[in-house]
């Protein structure tokens, strides 16, 4: 981890913004630490702190390309967080659904159950 990141890590208390998961929890949790771009690198965000954030892996994954908005301006981090994390846990609700015809298969509601 760089001396850059760790910043970021420390001022974000060791979490991933979107999710709250404890990064700290243990190695396996902590090899999935990465840092995101908030708005990204390829729609011009700037490698800065205050356009950097703390995510796991399941988190940045999720988030794909979403760009919470054109533009980086430190007044809009907080609202671009909002709208990441909100993009990230509508992404990860329909991830849920494919999870749980696994782990619950006889749940599974077909066109003939109506
Ligand atoms: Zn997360």
């Amino acid at each position: 981890m760089s001396t850059f990141f760790a910043e970021v890590f420390e001022r974000d208390n060791r979490r991933c913004v979107y999710c709250g998961r404890d990064l700290m929890v243990d190695f396996e949790t902590f090899m999935i630490v990465e840092e995101d771009h908030l708005v990204p690198q390829s729609k011009d965000g700037p490698h800065e702190l205050a356009n950097i954030v703390t995510a796991c892996r399941v988190c940045n994954l999720l988030k794909g390309n979403f760009t919470p908005g054109n533009e980086y301006s430190e007044e809009k981090r907080v609202e671009y967080i909002a709208k990441i994390r909100s993009h990230i846990m509508a992404r990860r609700a329909e991830r849920m659904a494919d999870y749980a015809c696994w782990t619950h298969p006889s749940d599974k509601v077909t066109p003939d159950d109506s």
